[in-house]
């Protein structure tokens, strides 16, 4: 099971000086999962997706995707799509604009990048807004456009790290079910980090509840709410039910 998981962290630990954030971690995720990573702040969520990103080196164990060692290549090797809650959409720029910025970063031709992009828009619904400027968007819209730079590689994993803490309760529910739909209809694997319950509940397939950088338990939400294995998971999931 582990052995052919599409990401697996093996044995995997980060430490910052003296202080252990992520301790011995084992996490297997399959293909097409969405998983959430559930937890108190401070717990070790960010830094696992960082590691999975490429922007932290774990201090020992590894990292694979599809059985390839990953943790030694640089974040744009990785081919992951990032969104995080500060999604800081250049406000200057377009629309599209803003998602063709990892493009141009890395040298594609303008054609490519035309299509890329608007492929991209299409994805996340917003094909009629190419050139409005972010100020002229929705939070909800605002926050599509960075799912879709996030998407303009067609990366197979995405990872998303609060995406939705920036907005309102309505504007959340909705982008939780387009992000759902997403999952769906691209065939995405999705590692998301959220304090949320209610969130993780209704959007992943498995939650992994993490405790002082360790994974209390893992499992679909029913088993997690219905049968927690482990005091802190009761008391955790209780708090707010
Ligand atoms: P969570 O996402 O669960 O809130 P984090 O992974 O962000 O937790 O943080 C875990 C711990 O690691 C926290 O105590 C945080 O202060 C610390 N930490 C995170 N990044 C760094 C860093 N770059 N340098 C030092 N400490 C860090």
């Amino acid at each position: 099971m582990m052995g052919n998981a599409f990401i697996h962290f093996d044995n995997v630990s980060k430490a910052f000086g003296v202080m252990t954030v992520v301790d011995n971690l084992e996490l297997a995720i399959q293909q097409g999962e969405f998983v959430s990573m559930l937890g108190p702040s401070g717990s070790g969520k960010t830094t696992l997706l960082m590691m999975l990103a490429g922007f932290e080196a774990p201090s020992s164990g590894s990292i694979s995707v599809k059985g390839k060692r990953v943790d030694a290549l640089p974040p744009y090797k990785r081919n992951m799509g990032v969104v995080f809650q500060n999604y800081a959409l250049f406000p200057h720029m377009t629309v599209a604009e803003n998602v063709a910025f990892p493009l141009k970063m890395r040298g594609v031709s303008r054609s490519e990048t035309a299509e890329r992009v608007g492929k991209a828009l299409d994805m996340v619904q917003l094909g009629q807004f190419h050139e409005r400027r972010p100020s002229q968007l929705s939070g909800g819209q605002q926050q599509r456009v960075a799912l879709a730079r996030a998407l303009v590689f067609e990366p197979e994993v995405v990872l998303m790290d609060e995406p939705l803490g920036a907005l309102d309760k309505k504007l959340r529910e909705q982008m939780q079910m387009d992000i759902r739909d997403i999952h769906h209809r691209l065939g995405l694997t999705i590692v998301f980090v959220t304090h949320d319950q209610a969130e993780a509940l209704t959007m992943s397939d498995r939650i992994a509840i993490f405790n002082h950088g360790k994974i209390e338990q893992i499992g679909k939400p029913s088993e997690i709410y219905d049968r927690p294995t482990t005091q802190f998971v009761a008391e955790f999931i209780g708090e707010t039910n």
